[in-house]
């Protein structure tokens, strides 16, 4: 088997066996295992899950009510505070302190679920056209409100770019080449890309409760010989987001959540109370638990970069 990223074949060697969040996911999974190259320390599933079957994860279940991520929100007026959270604002920072995005005209992000960034960005630089790729169904709203362009296809686009954004979803794919050949096909010269994926060296391996839905596994190393295949230049490299054991904790957390939140009756009570509610309560109660957050040390996460211990990399490649 060779390696998707540096294409060696002697290096990659068999990793372990596919962890799943639910064991009802396998339907799209199968029997799928980790490879890992050695050589450039990017690891992959294989068999990969076939397009068919991921199209439909995440059109229709991947942010289907009470279930992890927990992406969408009880009603529409909450989910539209999200661009005001700490992970989308220290993305701001960073991004603002590394590009003069005053001189952003096309802004594309791959994988945007709500647009948060693009929507935040847009407020203090209005003139950013908005775009996006966007296959999920429960996003279609809000992006229509926040005036994105969605090309549910990317290989429709023939539009160019000054800025592409892609957040979390680069190890959602079964091909990463194909993606960074249309990205390099879509920037204008000079153009960004800003990325932040999970950072899988052995502290990701060991003790991890789950991989699924992930299918690609990167490092600083696999990400620098990815730029390299495609002839971009970092602009800046840094590890951010919690530590390991906190996003161990916190993957353990919302398993737990998920499978006793199915069978609590409680919680079924709960949901079906909520529906009763006036949305500017639940919206309130939102509120006052991001409130409780405010002095809580797990804040810092997002506004602290490059302890050694990040779980997350990011960073902004230039097309040379
Ligand atoms: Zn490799």
């Amino acid at each position: 088997m060779n390696c998707l990223i540096c294409n060696k074949n002697e290096a990659v060697k068999f990793l372990d066996d596919y962890k799943l969040e639910m064991k009802e996911d396998k339907d799209y999974f199968k029997n799928a295992k980790i490879y890992r190259c050695n050589d450039c320390d990017f690891a992959f599933v294989h068999p990969m899950p076939t397009n068919d079957a991921l199209d439909y994860f995440y059109k229709h279940v991947y942010r289907s009510g009470g279930r992890p991520p927990y992406l969408v929100s009880e009603n529409y007026e909450d989910q539209i505070k999200h661009y005001l959270e700490d992970k989308n604002l220290s993305y701001l920072l960073y991004l603002t302190t590394l590009i003069d995005v005053k001189k952003i005209k096309n802004f594309y992000d791959f994988g945007c679920g709500d647009g948060d960034l693009g929507y935040a960005l847009k407020k203090k630089f209005p003139q950013l056209n908005l775009f996006c790729s966007e296959g999920d169904s429960q996003c279609e709203k809000i992006l229509k409100d926040r005036k994105y362009k969605n090309f549910e296809n990317i290989n429709e686009i023939d539009k160019k770019f000054d800025l592409i954004v892609t957040t979390h979803s680069l190890e959602h794919l079964s091909d990463i080449n194909s993606i960074f050949s249309k990205f390099k096909e879509m920037l204008n010269p000079n153009g960004f890309i800003f990325f932040e994926v999970p950072n899988c060296p052995k502290e990701y391996w060991n003790g991890r409760p789950y991989d699924g839905p992930h299918l690609l596994f990167y490092t600083k190393k696999s990400i620098e010989v990815l730029a390299e295949k495609y002839n971009f230049k970092f602009l800046n490299f840094s590890n951010s987001a919690y530590t390991f054991s906190e996003d161990h904790r916190f993957q353990r957390e919302s398993q737990d959540l998920y499978h006793k939140g199915k069978s609590s009756i409680f919680t079924k009570l709960k949901q079906t109370l909520k529906k009763f509610l006036p949305k500017k309560l639940i919206s309130f109660r939102q509120d006052i638990l991001q409130i409780q957050k405010i002095r809580n040390d797990i804040k810092m996460n997002w506004f602290v970069n490059n302890t050694g211990d990040n779980c997350y990399i990011r960073g902004i490649l230039q097309k040379k």
